[in-house]
């Protein structure tokens, strides 16, 4: 077997580190995000082989049937995967990372990587450990019950009772007190019920702050766990002596915090109360709900299309419907049609539609859509009174008025596509069910709108038809 000196792994692990640094940068646009994809794999590939072939590995036999059969449930995993069920992947992959942690966390515990630690460097490792597994347990169950929760096993409603902040502060205290006890420890056989103790807690810590967690802020969940799994990797890099592994926890554990930040940002809530559930969530509603007003209208498909055929402006608004319909190549093929007849189509796109960030960015990228008529809801919020036709295409969560204007909402703050603007408004939906945060939609009963009900590939199919 060949194995690789230590000058040649550090310098492999850099040159693995600036390829996921390209990879984060690449995957910030669209047009860069494949070449990002590619830095990944080819990074990745880098660091596992500069791994195993290292100096102090052994047992390469297991590590490459290990790595065999990994790749092979990998590839058929990632074949087989429906777009719809990207996220309950993503949530789970992160369990895996969290448990790695905790598994590393008590194996380095019980047989740490140097035996002669002393001093300030036993110090160090203890925390190390101890933080390490405490994070680990965290992501582990929390990533559970997101897959839970996107998967539908899991009721989306937020799990919230009077004195739940109390008991995550107890439990949290608790943790504290048992990393006293652990560092105090004089050995290993004293120290290792205070870690378990602590994993089971922390566990229960993990499956709480999820559970707690309603259906509207659960994308902010969703980017925070991806960040809590990089903290992780980044401990177990930390009690590995790994400085590959610490630096891309690192990445993982940053990049997803921003990007909990800018999900936040984007629905009007503060980042600590979605954390730790603590109002301005879902859990804070108040009030009686509102009632609704006015009478719901449906249209047939041949009408809808004599709407687009009269309009000069359109705006499509997807959602998760579209992603569950497979709905996005003959969108596309519908706006080809109206283009080539004068008119002026775009995309508006909610950062938190779908279920996944990014997640119709990708649909719309995948059916070829160009990316310069696909604008972000900021970008295009202004140009909904000047449009004729606004298509919402299984969104609806994302263009609920009550989000603006019905503090018992659950949405209540969370910014919307304001489709409602618009001289006429199309929902294609196959019925009148709530989105994921289980509240009524208000735009349904609207005087301008008129529900095209039907399955989403179907309605576009049927309009183009008219349309040719
Ligand atoms: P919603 O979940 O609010 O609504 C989707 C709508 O699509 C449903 O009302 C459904 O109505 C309709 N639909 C489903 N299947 C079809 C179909 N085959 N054809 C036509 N319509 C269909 O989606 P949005 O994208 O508007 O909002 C996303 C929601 O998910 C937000 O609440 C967000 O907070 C949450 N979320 C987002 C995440 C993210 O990272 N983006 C992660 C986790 C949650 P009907 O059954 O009547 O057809």
């Amino acid at each position: 077997m060949l194995i690789i000196k230590e000058e040649i792994q550090t310098t492999a692990y850099l040159f693995a580190c600036v390829l996921f640094i390209l990879s984060l940068s690449g995957l910030s646009s669209q047009e860069s995000a494949k070449r990002g994809v590619l830095y990944g794999i080819v990074g990745m590939m880098v660091a596992v082989l500069a791994t195993v072939l290292g100096e102090k590995v052994e047992g390469h036999i297991f590590i490459i049937i290990s790595l065999l059969i990994a790749s092979v449930i990998g590839v058929i995993v990632a074949r087989k995967v429906e777009m719809t069920a990207m996220p309950q992947l993503v949530a789970i992959l992160h369990s895996f990372v969290g448990l790695a942690a905790v598994l590393v966390g008590v194996g380095s515990y019980l047989d740490p990587p140097s035996q002669q630690m002393h001093g300030v460097e036993h110090s160090i490792h203890l925390v190390e450990v101890f933080v390490g597994v405490f994070i680990g347990a965290i992501t582990f169950t929390g990533s559970i019950i997101a897959w839970g929760k996107l998967d539908g096993k899991v009721q989306s409603k937020p799990w919230n009772f009077r004195g739940l902040q109390w008991m995550n502060l107890s439990l949290f205290l608790c943790c504290t007190a048992l990393g006293v006890l652990f560092y105090s420890a004089n050995n290993t056989s004293q120290g290792m019920p205070y870690l378990l103790i602590m994993t089971g807690i922390a566990s229960f810590i993990g499956v709480v702050l999820v559970m707690a967690i309603g259906g509207g802020d659960m994308p902010v969940v969703v980017s925070m766990l991806n960040s809590y799994s990089g903290w992780a990797a980044s401990a177990a890099g930390f009690m590995l002596g790994n400085d590959l592994l610490i630096v891309t926890g690192a990445l993982v554990g940053s990049s997803g915090a921003i990007l909990s930040m800018h999900m936040c940002h984007a629905m009007n809530r503060s980042f600590i109360s979605v954390i730790f559930a603590s109002g301005g969530s879902s859990s804070s509603q108040s009030g009686e709900k509102k009632a609704m007003e006015g009478e719901v209208t449906a249209i047939n498909h041949e009408e809808a299309s004599q709407l687009l055929s009269e309009a000069k402006s359109v705006i499509i608004v997807p959602g998760y419907g579209m992603a569950t319909a497979k709905a996005q190549y003959l969108i596309y093929e519908l706006v080809q049609n109206l283009r080539k007849k004068g008119k002026n189509v775009r995309f508006a796109i909610h950062p938190v539609a779908g279920r996944l960030p990014g997640h119709m960015n990708v649909l719309l990228a995948e059916a070829s859509v160009p990316y310069d008529i696909v604008f972000e809801m900021d970008e295009i919020n202004d140009d909904m009174p000047d449009t004729d036709v606004v298509m919402v295409i299984g969104a609806n969560d994302v263009v609920n008025p009550s989000a603006q204007d019905d503090p018992s909402s659950s949405i209540y703050g969370m910014p919307v596509i304001e489709v409602w603007k618009a001289a006429k408004v199309i929902i294609l939906k196959r019925g009148m069910s709530a989105g994921y945060s289980g509240e009524n939609n208000p735009l349904f009963y609207k005087n301008n709108a008129e529900m095209l009900y039907g399955d989403a590939k179907s309605s576009v199919e049927k309009l183009l038809s008219h349309l040719n």
